[in-house]
């Protein structure tokens, strides 16, 4: 059996969002900044595409910048608000211990120009509160970025009630909602969001694109220089098939979407229940609030590119934390944010899928984990303490 559980690194193009960018290649490969008929064709897929992803959010065209991916967009959106509390002497960013690495290398890099970064703790659930947003609010607080869904987890974070508190104190909210469009509701007006970063590859699109949403009447500061695409605000020529094939992608995610979480939840449940007859397992944020597709495991005495590897031989695709640092040895900022100890950080596995997995295949993973985990505990020296009580068990 082959099974890709790592939907939350990045998924699968669909059918009907290949089918849509197909012909932007060779066809329709217009510069939609041209003004004869082919430009003139690329520009109406251009503007067809942006009402669809702003329709998808609850925004406005007028405020969807499109970009080359969710970093792209969290660090557009960071340097905007930052630029625009600069202005008025405000230099204080609020954010949590768990971002994405494009929001928090983007706030260090803030923090060596002058700006104090307060990191929200997020708990033993991976689940910041609005009251603790509210708390740190400070008189000179510029931002509050604050992710919807983490990518390691799968936590969902209180957005329409810390964007509440944003907009009652007058800050800036931006969340990184990357793990989130495409699979659970996204409400910008509803959620009090002002801007937004969001990603094509994390929801059947291609890879290489993305967007930013940014509320009217926020002046959005220039990362890319260049001509006047995306008003001025994103130079480069647009990526009309990474473009047309988000915007298709989307379109689908919502369309089923409703549908998509009741399985996926099923699933996730069915997975978690397997998992946790494991002995010393622990299952890492809320078992409640958390995306229908997102689990996150850790087993005690366990490497996790032991685990990974093993499993990889099995057939079975799934990744220990977030794919950008699990090629490092170093355990997971996010679980270490979550308060485990580093050696239970490093024994983690995230499972993430997509709307098509199935019971059987849930089931093979769940008896795949439950083997590999017994095999590599066995030829433990830490386990074997641990069995004989020479160390006391974390988990
Ligand atoms: C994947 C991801 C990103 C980065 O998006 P790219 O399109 O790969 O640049 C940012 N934030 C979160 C939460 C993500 O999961």
């Amino acid at each position: 059996m082959y099974v890709y559980a790592d939907n939350a690194a990045t998924t699968q193009v669909s059918r009907r969002a290949l089918d849509a960018m197909l012909p932007c290649f060779r066809e329709l490969y217009g510069n939609a900044s041209s003004l004869h008929t082919p430009g003139q064709k690329a520009a109406e897929l251009l503007q067809q595409a942006r009402e669809d992803v702003a329709a998808a959010i609850h925004a406005d065209h007028k405020e969807i910048y499109f970009t080359s991916g969710g970093s792209e967009a969290d660090n557009q959106a960071i340097l905007t608000a930052a630029q625009i509390g600069a202005r008025k002497g405000k230099k204080h960013i609020i954010s949590t211990a768990f971002e994405h690495h494009a929001v928090l290398h983007t706030l260090e890099r803030l923090k060596k120009q002058g700006y104090d970064v307060t990191l929200l703790d997020v708990h033993e659930n991976g689940v910041v509160t609005a009251e603790e947003v509210a708390a740190a609010i400070r008189e000179d607080t510029a931002l509050v970025t604050v992710m919807f869904v983490n990518n390691e987890i799968g936590t969902v974070q209180p957005i329409q009630e810390i964007g509440a508190v944003c907009r009652e104190r007058g800050v800036l909210f931006h969340t990184d909602a990357v793990q989130a469009v495409g699979h659970i509701p996204v409400d910008v007006q509803e959620m009090n969001i002002d801007m937004l970063s969001l990603a094509g590859h994390k929801f059947h699109g291609p890879k290489g694109v993305g967007a930013m949403y940014v509320r009217r009447g926020i002046p959005v500061s220039v990362l890319i220089e260049g001509g006047q695409q995306e008003r001025g605000k994103r130079g480069g020529t647009e990526n009309i098939p990474g473009i047309v094939g988000l915007a298709a992608a989307l379109n689908e995610a919502l369309e089923t979407q409703e549908q998509d979480m009741a399985h996926l939840a099923a699933m996730r449940d069915r997975l978690i229940d397997g998992l946790s007859q494991i002995p010393h397992s622990r299952l890492n944020g809320d078992r409640e609030r958390r995306v229908p597709g997102t689990v996150n495991f850790c087993f005690e005495g366990i490497e996790g590119e032991s685990l990974l590897l093993l499993l990889d031989e099995k057939g079975i695709a799934a990744s220990s934390g977030s794919a950008c640092t699990s090629g490092s040895l170093d355990p997971s900022h996010v679980l270490l944010a979550l308060g485990l100890p580093h050696e239970v950080a490093h024994g983690s596995l995230r499972l993430s899928f997509s709307a098509d997995v199935t019971a059987d295949q849930i089931d093979y993973i769940i008896a795949s984990v439950t083997e590999v985990v017994a095999y590599l505990r066995n030829m433990s020296p830490v386990w074997d303490e641990l069995e004989r009580g020479l160390l006391p068990h974390q988990i």
